[in-house]
């Protein structure tokens, strides 16, 4: 077979989810202002070819019902988001959604997805996760290719962040690759003042 006939191997590659520094502070923002409590919000962005997610904004919904350990998403204002988002004109585009797992230090499950949420994802839709507990010693943003968790410390907490996308119906959501140039930033930002 000549070389330039030589079959590509078209792998499938896992998207990788690009959150703006407006998304993420949303995220880490409304996990931090209801602790204990859980935060449940939209996340809105748009699809960049085969491999790219960006999400560009994240929302909180106000009226979901919290509790320390589960949030109940108020189902006629999440349709109601839906309905007005869809009647936008824009590129983006709601992508899924985001909520918190608050506890009182940093306990191996707490930032991966429980049954319930996973099963509450449709397909297509992700789940940015932030794992949230009161600060001991204070931690530079980083990520961490391996586990796929961006943390580091705001205010008085440390936060772990994970993205997820629900595939096939059935299975587990896959984990996501996470890129935040802004927290590496605001890395940089707050070695100025600390
Ligand atoms: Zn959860």
């Amino acid at each position: 077979m000549p070389k330039n006939r030589a079959p590509l191997t078209l792998e499938a590659i896992p998207p990788r989810l690009y959150l703006s520094e407006n998304a993420f502070l949303g995220v880490v923002l409304s996990a931090v202002e209801v602790f204990n409590k859980e935060c449940l919000g939209i996340l809105m962005g748009y699809r960049s070819g085969g491999s790219g997610i960006v999400v560009q904004r994240a929302v909180a919904l106000q009226s979901a019902a919290r509790t320390p350990r589960e949030v109940r998403p108020n189902q006629a204002a999440r349709e109601r988001v839906h309905r007005a988002l869809d009647s936008l004109t824009t590129l983006e585009q709601p992508l899924g959604w985001f909520h918190s797992h608050p506890a009182q230090k940093l306990e191996p499950a707490l930032h991966r997805l429980s049954d319930a949420d996973c099963a509450s994802l449709d397909q297509g839709e992700i789940e940015v996760l932030t794992a949230i507990w009161p600060r001991r010693r204070s931690r530079p943003w980083s990520y961490s290719p391996r586990t796929r968790t961006l943390s580091g410390s705001l205010g008085d907490y440390n936060l772990k962040l994970t993205a997820w996308l629900q595939g096939a119906p059935g299975r587990r959501p896959a984990a996501l690759e996470v890129y935040c140039p802004f927290a590496r930033g605001y890395e940089e930002l707050t070695a100025w003042v600390s």
